[in-house]
């Protein structure tokens, strides 16, 4: 990375955080030791949540997320189009099947709207989901209070990928309470919110979902005498109850995400400045901004702009100007369906016209707790420029 490049995200690592790591790679646990359920207590507590379960990385608990809820062969999953493949992979990990709702074209999230209509036929031809997976776009928090309403008429469970969405809220209530949810799932991957290096968390109220994650977690196997069927065996013993995966995080990564949380505040507030600067200096020129809904607080991850028509610039043609001047904008998301695997699966262009129109005209700009002033000033003069104005 040159010294003039600006990237779309980046870690913020404090010597504080190093530390920490320092310190557990000195202690006898590097893996399996008192920071993971330190770390998971703090992030549950933190989000209001019964139960917190750290594991390797978001994917990794999004697959969790679906065994522990029992999609298997035949069982259906649906999810936004507008998302990382991730959120959708899941469903396939169990042999299930995967279909998205449109998004909304102001707010990019999964449409309550389409969700509805969609569950009206899915009734009537014997096909309603068994999961569905909103996504938190860019940080800010579908309209779950709704969602969370379809779920009881229609009988599905939610699971909220908040792989953006760290330190949101909707309605007052923190992203990851499961007020309107049976599982959230946060992604610590180094561009989000706070990182782990690798690493993710589910948060879950439900006893008996928070007692199958940490089961699967960790190859199916207890050593809990009240789980096992022999209980005459020696202090060796252990069994294993169900197929698990070894999906754990290391102490090492829990230590640095016990560190990061303290500092989860002041990243929102630094994220949420530079939104405020991005919002002024844009607002005269010809960029469409990712809606609001009154509800939201958004924790920010991404800052997304649309190259409207009226610019007279296409997209590739901002994004390549403003990669030739070192700014590292990126483009969030090629619409999941549009991915060869997915299109050989059935999917096809215009299945969601929202999501695709949303593609093709989307840019995400640089926004990072350490993305100093002079250089957002940068990415605006250079914007403006491109643009023409
Ligand atoms: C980053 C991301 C994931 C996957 O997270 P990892 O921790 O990298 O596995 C899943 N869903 C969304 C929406 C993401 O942005």
């Amino acid at each position: 990375m040159s010294a003039d490049f600006i990237p779309y995200g980046h870690q913020d690592i404090s010597d504080a955080d190093v530390q920490a790591v320092v310190e557990v790679l000195r202690s006898d646990w590097l893996t399996q030791g008192p920071s993971g359920p330190r770390f998971e207590s703090a992030v549950a507590e933190r989000c209001g949540a019964r139960h917190g379960i750290a594991v390797a990385n978001a994917t990794a608990a999004l697959h969790l997320a679906c065994l522990a809820l029992g999609l298997g062969p035949g069982g259906r999953l649906w999810t936004s189009p507008n998302t990382f493949v991730a959120s959708a992979n899941c469903a396939l990990y169990c042999g299930a099947d995967v279909d998205f709702v449109d998004i909304d074209p102001g707010t990019l999230n999964m449409s309550a709207d389409a969700l509805g209509e969609k569950l009206v036929k899915a009734e009537k031809t014997g096909t309603l989901p068994d999961i569905v997976v909103p996504v938190h776009f860019a940080g800010q928090p579908c309209e779950m209070d709704r969602i969370a309403e379809l779920s009881r008429r229609y009988g599905f469970a939610v699971v909220e990928d908040a792989s953006h969405a760290v330190g949101a809220t909707f309605r007052g209530e923190r992203v990851g309470s499961g007020r309107w949810s049976d599982i959230t799932v946060f992604s610590f991957h180094p561009v989000k919110i706070m990182t782990t290096a690798e690493g993710g968390l589910l948060l879950t109220n439900r006893d008996e979902v928070a007692y199958r994650l940490r089961l699967l977690r960790s190859h199916g196997i207890s050593r809990d005498q009240s789980d096992i069927f022999d209980k005459t065996q020696g202090a060796w013993y252990y069994e294993q109850l169900d197929l698990g995966l070894n999906y754990r995080l290391t102490d090492l990564q829990a230590v640095l995400g016990l560190s990061q949380l303290q500092r989860l505040d002041a990243f929102l507030e630094s994220r949420r400045k530079i939104v405020d600067r991005y919002e002024d200096r844009l607002s005269s020129l010809p960029l469409g901004l990712q809606r609001q809904h009154a509800a939201a607080e958004s924790a920010w991850h991404l800052f997304v702009v649309r190259v409207l028509e009226t610019s007279g610039r296409t997209r590739r043609q901002v994004f390549d100007a403003l990669r030739s001047a070192d700014i590292g904008v990126n483009v969030h998301y090629i619409p999941v369906h549009l991915q060869p695997y997915y299109r050989r699966l059935g999917f096809k262009s215009g299945d969601f016209p929202q999501a695709e129109r949303y593609y093709s005209q989307a840019l995400s700009l640089p926004i990072y707790s350490g993305l100093s002033g002079a250089a957002q000033d940068r990415v605006i003069k250079q914007l403006a420029a491109v643009l023409g104005m």
